[in-house]
C-alpha cells in the first residue's frame, strides 16, 4: 500500500512535470470546444479591431522611429485589456537607420521623375546629387559575372522583375538583388545601385526592403524605383541610347548607433502543463512608408485575437498559449534572434506558428513535426477540412518569418499557406494600409488559429516525436 502509494505520488509528479506525460486528447475528444471556438471567432472582428487601433494609433512601427516604442506600449495594454494572464517585454538592441528625402530622375533621354525609395540600411548622397550612365543587367547573377572596373562612375540597374505566385514563391528569386546588389555593384566600380522593386504590382510605387553591405567594399547608395518606372528604364535602354540617371538620396547608411527594441510576449496560462508553450507569433514592427497593416499589422491582430479566444473559455487548455510579438523582423528577424539566444533549446515549446503573409484565405496546413505526430495532425487537418483547408504531402515545415528561426532550433512548426498572389502588391510600399486588408479572410485565419492553438495546447501531443 505504502509502496503503492509512493509510485502513485511519483507518477503524479511526473504528470505535472515531464512534457511527455500529458494524456493525448483526440481531435473526437475536444470537438465541442473546437466548435465553439470556430463560432465564437467567426463571430468576432477582433482581429482586425486589433489592426485598426495599431495602423492608426501608433501607425508605422520601423526600428528607430518613435512608432516602434510606441507599439511596445501599445501591444503591452491592449494584452492586459483583452485578458492574458502574463504579459512582459524582452528587450534587446538593434541597429539604428533612418531614411530621408529621395530625388530620383532620368536626365536622359529626357529629364523626368522617377519613384523610388532608398532600400533600408542603404547610405545616402551626403545632400550632394549623383549621376551616372545605367548600365542594366538582367539578374544579380549577370550583375555579379561584370568584370571588375567595369562599372567605374556608372550606375548599376538590376532589371528583374518578380513572379507572382500563389505561394509567393517568386520572392525568394527577386530579393537577393535586393539584399547584395549594392555590394556587388560596388565591387564593379560602381556608384549607385538601382532596382526594379522587389513587388507584383503596376502602381507607381516603390517596394523598400533591407539590404546589407560587405565588409570592405565601398558603401553605394540602393534604391529600388516602380515596376512602371523600370519598364520605361528598360525601353529606353533598348534603343540603344545612354539612359542617364540622377539621385539625391537623404539615408543615413549604417550609424553604428544602436536602438532599444523589444518582443512582446502574453500569456493564456495552461491547467495542468503550464510550462508547456504552444507558440503564436507574428512581428511588432513595420518598414516606414506604410502603416504595416498587412506587413504585419493583421498577424499580430490574429494572434491576439485567437489567444484572447482561447482565453475567454471556462476550462483552459492544458498547456499555455503564448503569443510572441517579434521585434525588428524587417531589417533581419533581430528579435527572434534575440529569443532563441535567451530561450536556450526551447524544449518547452511544443509547437508554434507565425502569420507573416497577408490577407489570402488559408488553403493547406503544412506541418514540421515527428512522424508519431503526423497522425494527430492529420486528424487535426480534417477537422479544418470544411474550411477549405487541406494537408500538405510534406512534413518540413520551420515556421514562417521570425518562427523559421525557432524551428532551425528544434521547435516543431505549422505553416498555414494561404493564397499569397497579391501580397507582393502592397509588400514595404505606401500602399500597405489598412484598407487593403480583406476582412473576411482575416476572421477566417484567426479562426484558423485560434483552434490550431487549442488543439495543439489540450491535445497533449509531444510533436516532436
Ligand atoms: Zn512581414
Amino acid at each position: 500500500m505504502q509502496r503503492l502509494h509512493a509510485l502513485s505520488t511519483l507518477l503524479m509528479v511526473g504528470l505535472l512535470h515531464s512534457p511527455l506525460s500529458l494524456a493525448a486528447t483526440s481531435v473526437a475528444d475536444m470537438r465541442d470546444t473546437l466548435d465553439q471556438l470556430k463560432a465564437t471567432s467567426t463571430a468576432s472582428e477582433l482581429a482586425y479591431e486589433l489592426t485598426e487601433s495599431l495602423t492608426t494609433e501608433v501607425g508605422p512601427r520601423m526600428v528607430g522611429t518613435p512608432g516602434s516604442d510606441k507599439a511596445i506600449d501599445w501591444a503591452v495594454a491592449k494584452m492586459k485589456t483583452l485578458g492574458f494572464d502574463k504579459v512582459w517585454i524582452e528587450e534587446s538592441q538593434a541597429d539604428l537607420w533612418t531614411r530621408g528625402d529621395t530625388n530620383a530622375q532620368l536626365t536622359a533621354p529626357y529629364p523626368h521623375k522617377l519613384v523610388a525609395l532608398a532600400l533600408g540600411g542603404s547610405v545616402g548622397t551626403d545632400g550632394k546629387t549623383l549621376t551616372g550612365d545605367i548600365v542594366r543587367f538582367e539578374t544579380l547573377d549577370d550583375l555579379k559575372a561584370a568584370a571588375p572596373g567595369s562599372l567605374n562612375g556608372k550606375i548599376a540597374y538590376v532589371a528583374y522583375r518578380m513572379e507572382r505566385h500563389i505561394d509567393g514563391h517568386g520572392y525568394g528569386k527577386a530579393v537577393g538583388a535586393r539584399v547584395s546588389g549594392a555590394a556587388v555593384a560596388a565591387e564593379k566600380g560602381a556608384i549607385a545601385f538601382v532596382m526594379r522593386s522587389v513587388g507584383t504590382d503596376d502602381n507607381r510605387l516603390a517596394h523598400t526592403g533591407v539590404m546589407r553591405y560587405k565588409d570592405g567594399i565601398r558603401k553605394i547608395p540602393a534604391v529600388a524605383v516602380s515596376n512602371p518606372d523600370a519598364d520605361l528604364m528598360d525601353n529606353a535602354l533598348k534603343r540603344g541610347q545612354p539612359v542617364t540617371f540622377s539621385l539625391q538620396l537623404g539615408a543615413s547608411g549604417p550609424t553604428g548607433k544602436t536602438v532599444r527594441i523589444a518582443n512582446v510576449l502574453g500569456e493564456i496560462t495552461g491547467t495542468t502543463n503550464p510550462d508547456e508553450f504552444v507558440l503564436l507569433g507574428a512581428h511588432l514592427d513595420s518598414w516606414d512608408v506604410g502603416t504595416g497593416a498587412i506587413d504585419d499589422g493583421i498577424g499580430v491582430g490574429m494572434v491576439m485575437a485567437a489567444a484572447h479566444h482561447i482565453g475567454q473559455l471556462k476550462q483552459r487548455p492544458a498547456r499555455s498559449v503564448r503569443v510572441l510579438l517579434f521585434a525588428a523582423e524587417e531589417i533581419g528577424l533581430i528579435g527572434a534572434k534575440d529569443y532563441v539566444a535567451r530561450h536556450g533549446d526551447l524544449k518547452n515549446h511544443v509547437i508554434g506558428a507565425e502569420w507573416d503573409f497577408g490577407n489570402g484565405n488559408i488553403y493547406e496546413l503544412a506541418p514540421g513535426v515527428g512522424p508519431s505526430s503526423l497522425n494527430a495532425i492529420r486528424d487535426f487537418a480534417a477537422y479544418l477540412t470544411p474550411m477549405g483547408i487541406s494537408l500538405a504531402s510534406t512534413n518540413d515545415a520551420k515556421g514562417q518569418s521570425d518562427m523559421s528561426l525557432l524551428g532551425e532550433a528544434g521547435m516543431p512548426a505549422v505553416n498555414f499557406e494561404p493564397d499569397g498572389s497579391d501580397y507582393f502588391d502592397y509588400h514595404h510600399t505606401e500602399n500597405d494600409t489598412l484598407d487593403k486588408v480583406n476582412r473576411e479572410a482575416l476572421v477566417n485565419n484567426t479562426t484558423v488559429y485560434t483552434l490550431f492553438a487549442y488543439f495543439a495546447a489540450q491535445s497533449g501531443v509531444d510533436f516532436r516525436q
